[in-house]
């Protein structure tokens, strides 16, 4: 049976015609699940009683499972059980600015980035746009705290997972529903140039950042396999379309490994890379697993790297650390929680 929380507001409008009801029913859903955040319907109390019984009938409003969670000062780690038992993850932190929430899109990943803790476990499925909701409406309850913000930033994929992710976004931005802005939703990917193009001709506000972690082709196909389907000079290309197409700034990010893309030269080539176009670049401490030979860069490293960044006119900021006392690198609270 399929969850509620996977329609948008206008499949459920479609859903009330099918029924042969007025499609104005699906305004109120939308504002007891939404708005009110009742969790059964039969505290849809201004819906007629063989509504709700069609309704229970059709769908679920099962909640995911809170297997762990884990509390810094600055953020909070959930850990979800799904119906089929798979297990996410998703990251509420607290910003100046707001609270933002990293929400998971996929069970595993297929991409395989070698830093990558999540890409340890492969694809084992696409969340449902109910699943990626429910990370955040539960979220809401149980921190007592509105977010603000949403990044697709978790376990998975989410130019993988196209359809089932834009589902999702047009579900928080409805109006009559979470009602977040585009503006404060960001979707990051590894470099899927097909479905890039897709997005970029949504005309959406959404934003956009791109997983970049090497500035040459022969470092990048060695950290993203992604890279070997769709290299630099297919997807930087593509990028500049998108900006030009959409006015939007473009973010990059670039974990800062250590001896690997965090020198001096990889800084020039990075300029070389980027030159001209309307884009920031994040700079992201690794956050060092156990899995993996990878470490962080120095603290004078990165800002050498910075430096050369800004004297080259790239908009450039060092991303603030979150949580690694908690295990906030993606995939590491679920990984840790299955090995123990
Ligand atoms: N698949 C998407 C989104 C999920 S990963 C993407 O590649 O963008 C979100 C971001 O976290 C990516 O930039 C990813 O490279 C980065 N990341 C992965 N492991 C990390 C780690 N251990 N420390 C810091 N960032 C990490």
């Amino acid at each position: 049976m399929k969850s509620i929380y996977d329609f948008t507001l206008q499949e459920l409008e479609e859903y009330f015609i099918k029924i042969g009801e007025k499609k104005f029913k699906a305004n109120q859903v939308y504002d007891w699940l939404y708005k009110k955040r009742v969790t059964s319907f039969d505290e849809m109390t201004n819906l007629k009683k063989e509504v709700i019984e069609k309704l229970k009938q059709d769908f679920t409003m099962e909640e995911l499972v809170v297997l762990a969670k884990q509390k810094d000062t600055d953020v909070e780690k959930y850990l979800f059980g799904l119906s089929d038992h798979q297990k996410v993850e998703a990251v509420l932190m607290h910003h100046d600015y707001g609270k933002s929430l990293c929400v998971s899109t996929e069970v595993g990943c297929n991409m395989g980035c070698a830093f990558c803790e999540s890409g340890r476990l492969k694809k084992v499925r696409n969340l449902t746009p109910s699943e990626m909701v429910l990370q955040l409406l539960q979220i809401e309850k149980l921190s007592h705290l509105r977010i603000t913000h949403v990044v697709l930033m978790g376990i998975g994929e989410p130019f993988d997972n196209f359809s089932n992710v834009m589902k999702f976004v047009e579900i928080l931005k409805q109006p009559k529903g979470i009602e977040l802005g585009a503006r404060h939703i960001t979707i990051s990917t590894c470099g899927i140039v097909p479905k890039i193009k897709e997005f970029m001709n949504l005309q959406d506000q959404v934003n956009l950042a791109i997983s970049l972690h090497a500035p040459n082709n022969e470092l990048r196909n060695k950290l993203m396999p992604i890279n070997k389907a769709y290299p630099l000079e297919v997807l930087i290309p593509t990028l500049k379309e998108y900006i030009e197409k959409t006015h939007r700034r473009l973010t990059f990010e670039y974990i800062m490994l250590k001896n690997v893309n965090d020198t001096e030269e990889c800084a020039k080539e990075l300029c070389e890379l980027l030159k001209g176009m309307n884009c920031y670049v994040n700079l992201i401490p690794y956050n060092e697993t156990s899995h993996f030979e990878f470490q962080k860069s120095d603290q004078k490293q990165v800002m050498k790297f910075y430096d050369s960044l800004k004297k080259n006119k790239i908009n450039v900021t060092v991303r603030r650390e979150f949580g690694s006392k908690v295990m906030a690198a993606c995939g590491q609270l679920r990984s840790h929680h299955e090995e123990g």
